[in-house]
């Protein structure tokens, strides 16, 4: 039985469009009066954009109603829907705390008030009904102060019971000025035994070399691949593995058709570089992993065998995956395995 590990997945884009609609309906007035019908409001959060600066705009409009008291709110119908639809047995969680808490608030006000968001959304995810194994990402981002991202990765340290990792969003052109203070936090988190991801190597403008060496895995990096194939055989002795998140490149113009997707599988695959498959913004998207999956068969990105090693590689480099096998390989042994009686559960 196949279920399955999503390793890149950002709280603020992981809301389907629904579910954000009828929270309009339900608690926001002028939101709802701004989208009085759904099929409108689909069409609006869901279109692609032209750049991934644009595309990044939407998840502003997200996360000012994921505000402390909505968040247990949206969280709850993300692991139920990740149960029910996607088969998750594990899901890494990524947003940048600073972002959830009022923006009326000091710079030191908010900064404290981070540790409140990280238990809400630790809380919010262990939903009893839905038992998926879930750990958080707290994102620094390319526009916040350094102060602030410093105390995103001290918070990190501070929460092993709920946060795995680092990473930094925020667009990977943005943080080019910038990039040694972020070699610094990530020295730091790592010598404090954090796990690490980044948005690296996403677009063009995105490449930076410099910090590779700080990541565990890497977020997209399919321009590693694409442009910069000298750097996989390192990549595969460091044993990285890139998160990518196919339809997210369609969404932001990041590329213009599928064959440059077939190139950064076959190159990884080439080079033994793992690649573990992920939604990003399932929501925003509205398309959940196994479709994901589904698309890269159809489209003869990938075969089945392929797929497999990927669905696998996930939970080899998922960050907090209690387990030594993925969970096909324990279900399995529990399924085939004979009743001591032969007792029907039936009528
Ligand atoms: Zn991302």
């Amino acid at each position: 039985m196949a279920l399955y590990a999503e390793l890149h997945r950002h709280l603020g884009g992981s809301v389907v469009p629904r579910v954000l609609w009828r929270y309009f309906q339900r608690r926001n007035e002028d939101l709802a009066a701004k989208f009085p019908v759904y099929p409108e409001f689909e069409e609006f959060y869901t279109r692609p954009r032209n750049t991934l600066d644009e595309y990044l705009e939407l998840h502003t409009l997200v996360e000012t109603v994921q505000t402390e008291q909505a968040l247990p709110y949206f969280i709850y119908r993300l692991i139920r829907g990740a149960y029910i639809f996607e088969n998750l047995a594990y899901l890494e969680l990524r947003y940048t705390p600073y972002l959830r808490t009022p923006e009326h608030l000091s710079q030191g006000e908010r900064i404290e008030q981070m540790a409140q968001i990280v238990e809400i959304v630790g809380k919010a995810s262990q939903a009893e009904d839905y038992p998926i194994v879930t750990s958080q990402i707290l994102c620094m981002h390319s526009r916040l102060p350094s102060e602030v991202n410093r105390a995103i990765v001290e918070l990190a340290v501070s929460y092993p019971e709920y946060v795995c990792a680092i990473d930094v969003a925020g667009g990977d052109a943005h943080y080019r000025e910038r990039l040694d203070e972020f070699v610094g936090l990530y020295d730091y988190a790592r010598s404090h035994g954090l796990k690490t991801t980044g948005h690296l190597y996403e677009t063009v403008d995105g490449c930076y070399p410099q910090l590779l060496p700080y990541l565990m895995r890497i977020g997209h990096g399919i321009q590693i691949p694409l442009k910069y194939p000298e750097l996989l055989p390192q990549l595969a002795a460091n044993q990285q593995c890139l998160e990518v998140c196919p339809t997210t490149y369609f969404k932001t113009g990041t590329l213009e058709n599928l064959s440059q997707l077939k190139i950064v599988f076959d190159r990884c695959f080439e080079a033994g570089v793992d690649i573990a498959i992920c939604t990003d913004n399932a929501g925003l998207h509205n398309v959940r992993l196994p479709f994901e999956y589904e698309n890269l068969l159809t489209h003869d990105i990938i075969d089945f065998r392929q797929l497999q090693a990927c669905q696998d590689a996930a939970f080899r480099h998922a960050f907090a995956w209690p387990h030594q096998q993925p969970p096909a390989s324990l279900l399995t042994s529990i399924l085939q395995k004979e009743p001591p009686e032969a007792q029907s559960i039936y009528p």
